[in-house]
């Protein structure tokens, strides 16, 4: 929305294999891309030197699905930053909730993973998002905005201004179901409200994607929200003709 442009992100998660990653990357860097929104897939990290090689010529940009908080070191299994920043990998997905929920990962670990990204000039795409029973509590803004808060707490205003927000609502991930853009909007109006007491310049600047069950049929009405300036995909980036018509969308 205004002036911001519009991201278009896929999240593969863990999903792929060298064949499928090629058709699939074949399709997408195949079709012409008519619309002026910056496109991105996220994979993991054993693919991201297949999509330096695939999406090196075209407007597609990758990105990792999470990245280590520590830029070198007795880290056993980890992947850091600079490593990404290696690949020409340009965006890394942080605090998405599966992590949040299967890994145990705290705000304050997500905001560190954040700042070593933007150090090594990897965006983070910082997801936030409230659960089912969160959302019937009435705790959806004070969970997302204490999610956000954590990471601002270690940027500074520039550093801010470079990051990416995907509001998640956990509920409608991989459901099917989908906030309404009403629902939504509200949510990204609070997290720009959240950004704009730190930073105006932020605030303005800082796209907030929406994720959770988009899809072709309601991409268009979504972002068509004055705060909702792209899209966290999953279950439909991994289908070229369904990743495309939401890029169209836009
Ligand atoms: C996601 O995992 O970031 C996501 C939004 O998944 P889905 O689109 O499948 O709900």
């Amino acid at each position: 929305a205004q002036q911001r442009r519009t991201l278009i992100a896929g999240n593969w998660k863990m999903n792929g294999s060298l064949s499928a990653n090629s058709a699939l990357l074949g399709e997408l860097s195949g079709a012409s891309i008519a619309s002026a929104c910056e496109v991105l897939v996220c994979v993991p990290f054993v693919y991201i030197p297949q999509c330096e090689v695939f999406l090196a010529k075209t407007q597609i940009a990758f990105g990792a699905q999470d990245v280590s908080p520590h830029q070198s070191g007795a880290y056993t299994g980890e992947i850091s930053p600079a490593m990404l920043a290696d690949f020409s990998c340009k965006y890394a997905i942080v605090g998405h909730s599966e992590r949040r929920a299967y890994h145990h990962e705290s705000n304050e670990l997500v905001a560190q993973k954040a700042l070593q990204s933007l150090r090594s000039n990897i965006y983070p795409i910082v997801c936030v998002g409230e659960t089912l029973e969160q959302r019937e509590a009435g705790k959806t803004n004070e969970v997302v905005v204490a999610q956000l808060q954590a990471v601002m707490d270690v940027l500074d205003e520039g550093a801010l201004a470079r990051i990416v927000v995907a509001y998640e609502p956990v509920w409608a991930i991989g459901t099917g179901k989908t906030a309404t853009p009403e629902m939504a909007q509200d949510v990204h109006a609070v997290l720009r409200k959240t950004l704009a007491v730190r930073s105006d310049f932020a605030a303005e600047k800082v796209r907030i994607l929406y994720g959770g069950s988009m899809k072709p049929e309601n991409a268009k009405e979504l972002l068509a929200m004055p705060d909702i300036d792209g899209g966290l995909i999953g279950g439909a980036s991994l289908k070229a003709v369904d990743f495309l018509s939401i890029v169209a969308a836009a």
